[in-house]
Formats: C-alpha cells, sequence, structure tokens
C-alpha cells in the first residue's frame, strides 16, 4: 500500500498553498483536488481582493498559478475523491475513490464547503435548469433576463450585483428587513436601479415547466403571498463545509466546521490538521483560506520532524 508522508486533501487556495510550502520543505506532499480542482474559486471570474493583482485577477488563472507553483516545487497533484478516513491509529489509512486505499503520515483536510440550497422539492426539480446556487457560473445564460437571488449576505450581494450587469432586473429575495452583508456591498446593491430588494420574503415554491425556471411564489411577513416572473432562481444562502466523510474521529462545532485548536491547524487528532473553509466559518476568502494552508504545513513539518 502507497505510504504518504504528507497527504493534503483538496485543491483549492488552502490545499495548493499548503502543497507549496510542503513540498518546498521536503516533505514529498500527495495532494487529491477532489471533485472541485481550483475549488470554490473557479466558479467565480475575476478576483479583485488578491493582494498582488492590481487590476484583480481571472479566478481560474490563479488557481492554475498556485497548483503549477506547487507542482514545480515537486507535489503530486493528482484528481481523485478521499471517500472514507480511518484516524484511529498512526499510520492513518483512507480511501480514494471508494476503491484505493493508501497510508499517510499527516494529513491537511483542506475539502472547503459547499453552497447550500433552501430544501424545497420544486428547486431541486429545476436544478441546472434554472435553479443555480452560482451566478458567476451561469449568469451569462440570463442576458437581458429577469432573474432572483435568494439571500442577504456579501455572497448575495456580490452575485446580485454581478447579475444586474448582465441581465434585465434582478430580485433579492431577503427573509428579513436587513442585510447581513457589509455595508459597502449593501450600498452598491441598493445604488443599482436593476435590482429590486423584496424585504421580509421567503420562497415557497420555484415556478416552472418543462422549459424550465418560469417565477417563484414568495410569502411576504405580512401574509401577502405572491408570484414574481423569472428565469433563473440564484442561492446565496451560505454554505456547508465539506466535512462529513472526517467526522467519525475529527471534532466539528454544530455547523459542521472543523474545529482547530487556537491559532494552530491542528485537530483533535494529533497528526491531522486542517485548513481553509472547512474551518472556518467567518472569514472564507481565498486569502484566508491560503494562509491557513500555509500555516498547516509548516504545522506539518514540525510534526514530522518530531515523530
Ligand atoms: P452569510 O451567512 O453571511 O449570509 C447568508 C444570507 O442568507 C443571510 O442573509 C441569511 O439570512 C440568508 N439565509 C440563510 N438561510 C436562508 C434561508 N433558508 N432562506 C432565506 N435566506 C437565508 O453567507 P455568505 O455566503 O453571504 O457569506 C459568508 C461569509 O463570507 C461572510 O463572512 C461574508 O462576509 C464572507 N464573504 C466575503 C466576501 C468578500 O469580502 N468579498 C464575498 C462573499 C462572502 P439572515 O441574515 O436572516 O440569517
Amino acid at each position: 500500500m502507497e505510504n504518504i508522508r504528507c497527504l493534503i486533501i483538496g485543491g483549492g487556495p488552502a490545499g495548493y498553498t499548503a502543497a507549496i510550502y510542503a513540498s518546498r520543505a521536503g516533505l514529498a506532499p500527495v495532494l487529491y483536488e477532489g471533485m472541485e480542482p481550483g475549488g470554490q474559486l473557479t466558479t467565480t471570474t475575476v478576483v479583485e481582493n488578491f493582494p498582488g493583482f492590481p487590476e484583480g485577477v481571472d479566478a481560474i488563472q490563479l488557481m492554475d498559478g498556485m497548483r503549477a507553483q506547487a507542482q514545480r516545487f515537486g507535489a503530486d497533484i493528482r484528481r481523485g475523491v478521499v471517500t472514507a478516513v480511518d484516524f484511529s491509529e498512526r499510520p492513518f489509512r483512507l480511501k480514494v475513490d471508494g476503491e484505493t486505499d493508501i497510508e499517510a503520515q499527516a494529513v491537511i483536510i483542506a475539502t472547503g464547503a459547499t453552497a447550500k440550497y433552501l430544501g424545497l422539492p420544486s428547486e431541486q426539480k429545476f436544478r441546472g435548469m434554472g435553479v443555480s446556487a452560482c451566478a458567476t457560473c451561469d449568469g451569462f445564460f440570463y442576458r437581458k433576463k429577469d432573474v432572483a437571488v435568494v439571500g442577504g449576505g456579501d455572497t448575495a450581494c456580490e452575485e446580485a450585483s454581478y447579475l444586474a450587469g448582465i441581465c434585465r432586473k434582478v430580485y433579492m429575495i431577503v427573509r428579513r428587513d436587513v442585510f447581513r452583508a457589509s455595508l459597502a456591498m449593501q450600498e452598491r446593491v441598493k445604488n443599482t436601479p436593476n435590482i429590486e430588494i423584496l424585504w421580509n420574503c421567503n420562497t415557497l415554491e420555484v415556478l416552472g415547466d418543462e422549459s424550465g425556471v418560469t417565477g417563484a411564489r414568495l410569502s411576504r411577513k405580512d401574509g401577502k403571498v405572491f408570484d414574481i416572473s423569472i428565469d433563473g432562481f440564484f442561492l446565496a444562502i451560505g454554505h456547508h463545509p465539506n466535512s462529513d466523510f472526517v467526522k467519525e474521529f475529527i471534532d466539528t462545532d454544530e455547523n459542521g466546521y472543523i474545529i482547530t485548536e487556537g491559532k494552530s491547524t491542528r485537530t483533535n487528532v494529533e497528526g491531522v490538521f486542517a485548513a481553509g473553509d472547512v474551518q472556518d466559518p467567518r472569514f472564507r476568502q481565498a486569502i484566508t483560506a491560503a494562509a491557513s494552508g500555509c500555516k498547516a504545513a509548516l504545522e506539518v513539518e514540525k510534526y514530522l520532524l518530531s515523530h
């Protein structure tokens, strides 16, 4: 069975940065990229807040660059999903794609987070036919059409602003009478003429026919139920950390985010570290994920030296 010194699970900013540091430290890291190589960032277009790129940088280019940088120092980056783990003893045992067994001396979990859905049957029915959790991936299909974005956080505001540049009209469906988003983002959407904010509204049903989404039925806090006519229905209501596959061994909080010790990336299992959005319910930025990937690799280096 293959025995890996430093195994990194997840190909986003955290995983690739961990791979850059671990490979430069001579730890011969192997990284499994999972189902979304490049991570969540590849579902956006331009990244404007990653330091070093005054004009912004294409998200895919940024992630390709991180991957290539890790490979330049010898990181072994592979396609594949880690489907099961056994952290009960060392070396740790893991299964890739449900069939290949591997062993690892140290593990960095950097599997990120996945978008949440409302849980309506009609939403699932029209997934991919007008229902999407990524405006920047799918917005292009709704040029000059009317769409809705659900949520009142920074993501929802960002996605609504992006869609407003492509679509004729954008409804924001906000369940309270305030945004959760930062003031700057709130101002941006409030000042965009083709964004209409529907306060105190919840979605009862996504409406559609064989051609896809045609509308949404909403209920307002005052009891009013009404329909809006739309072609696209975008979810932006937060994320679920991808930690289910390690939960038997690794402590998580009530939302599934992996608990790390203080300022460290250490988990409750010695030799297993967590970096990026899977352990960060708060900041969830590419730059903070990259930083924690760096920390995890430095901690693995120290751990392997002392074991
Ligand atoms: P948030 O958790 O911040 O916001 C989620 C939003 O969705 C809230 O308005 C919430 O409402 C609403 N919501 C949740 N569940 C439902 C539901 N079932 N029905 C209707 N509405 C619902 O998630 P985000 O993804 O927006 O942001 C996550 C983190 O990432 C935040 O810290 C944010 O600041 C950060 N971020 C930063 C960006 C940047 O700096 N460029 C860009 C994007 C995100 P309620 O308020 O009532 O709970």
